[in-house]
């Protein structure tokens, strides 16, 4: 099975972060990583809750293939343990990693590049939980709008496991030393409690940490077709390995509003804009350039181009998916590669931190000994 695969789309355009990267005067991440892709290493990842849809590849994904292009380090973690944040069943998990696995590989992510694995076989991510737990105030978890957010969407009592994620992703990211992290919009609240974690982490016991930085893209918060989020939990999604068929039907069902002649405002017409946003991002056009096109023929016609623009965009992707799908055994190797390799990178961080604070004990025997 090679493992370079072309990347089957143009990736979006990406912009910075508007409250997690420097602040304005600082030069953009997007020119930093430009200038010297060698000082910086992506982390980001996903829960294995379903497979991918169009948001996570807007949102995230073709932004990773585009960071493993430019020459950084890219590490995946696929976030078993969080798949029970907020429900009670973690569901058919090998299947869905190993589809996680797939969907990366066909949209460009080369496993001899970028580092994949579950968070579950990498124990050292969680030891640093400990410390970082002892970082953060329960007043500051609580007020997190997106766990709060996901505890009203599960009608379930807000458990340790949903109230501490965040703080379980910072021990990801930092733990393998991350310093880009492309997530969508949702995530950005994370990103504050894992730059907080790094920085006071450093205050108190040395300087161990770089505090991670978030890259959005142009659509960091794609519509689902019931106008809210597209998020597997809500099945309002246009999945990576939907057919051409069911796509067009995804499409022509999404919300769109009464109003015949089409124009690009995303305050007052999101579901339009979210439309003509799709199209821009995979034709590479600007969306009120699509909106002028698209004029008085209404939303028919702007979901015909939208349908269009997803099936060809994607195509590709979907033959690879479905070739990789039928090398289950692929698929769990490339796993088990790229959890020894973050590991050892975890283990090196882990080790870091222990010293940091004051736990080295191996030296001189005497531990345990009487
Ligand atoms: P779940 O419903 O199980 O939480 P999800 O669809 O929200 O699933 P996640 O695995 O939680 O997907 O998210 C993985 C990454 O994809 C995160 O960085 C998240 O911000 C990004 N992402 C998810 N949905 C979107 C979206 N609709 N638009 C942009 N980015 C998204
Ligand atoms: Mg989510």
């Amino acid at each position: 099975m090679p493992t370079t695969i072309a990347h089957p789309v143009a990736a979006p355009a990406a912009v910075d972060a508007p409250v997690c990267g420097p602040g304005p005067q600082a030069r953009p991440l997007n020119e930093r990583i430009a200038a010297d892709p060698g000082a910086f290493r992506v982390l980001s990842g996903d829960r294995p809750t379903g497979p991918l849809h169009l948001g996570h590849y807007l949102g995230t994904l073709a932004n990773r293939v585009r960071l493993q292009q430019l020459g950084l380090p890219v590490f995946v973690v696929i976030a078993d343990y969080q798949v029970i944040t907020d429900r009670t069943d973690p569901g058919p998990l090998r299947e869905r990693v190993l589809t996680l696995v797939a969907e990366y590989l066909a949209a460009g992510l080369d496993p001899a590049r970028t580092v994949i694995f579950p968070h579950s076989a990498v124990p050292a991510l969680n030891q640093l939980l400990v410390p970082f737990l002892a970082l953060v105030t329960d007043a500051e978890l609580r007020r997190n709008p997106t766990v709060k957010a996901e505890a009203l969407a599960s009608r379930r009592p807000l458990g340790g496991l949903l109230l501490t994620y965040p703080v379980h992703q910072a021990a990801d990211i930092l733990g393998v030393a991350g310093t880009v992290v492309p997530v969508g919009r949702d995530q950005l609240p994370h990103l504050e409690i894992a730059r907080s974690v790094a920085r006071r982490f450093n205050e108190r016991f040395g300087p161990v940490f770089t505090p991670p930085e978030a890259l959005l893209t142009a659509t960091p918060h794609l519509l689902g077709s019931d106008g809210a989020k597209m998020s597997k939990t809500r099945g309002n999604t246009i999945g990576l390995g939907d057919t051409a068929d069911r796509t067009a039907e995804i499409v022509r069902g999404a919300h769109t509003d009464g109003d015949r002649r089409i124009t690009f405002e995303p305050t007052t017409r999101p579901q339009v804009a979210n439309l003509l946003t799709i199209v821009a991002e995979l034709t590479g056009r600007d969306p009120r350039d699509v909106a002028a096109d698209v004029g008085d023929r209404g939303a028919v016609e702007l979901k015909r181009r939208a349908t269009e623009a997803i099936n060809d965009a994607l195509a590709p992707l979907r033959r690879r998916r479905a070739d990789l799908l039928a090398d289950p055994t692929f698929l769990a190797d490339v796993l088990l590669a790229g959890a020894a390799r973050a590991g050892e990178v975890a283990d090196g961080v882990l080790t870091r931190v222990r010293a940091a604070m004051g736990m080295e004990y191996a030296r001189g025997g005497r531990i345990g000994s009487r």
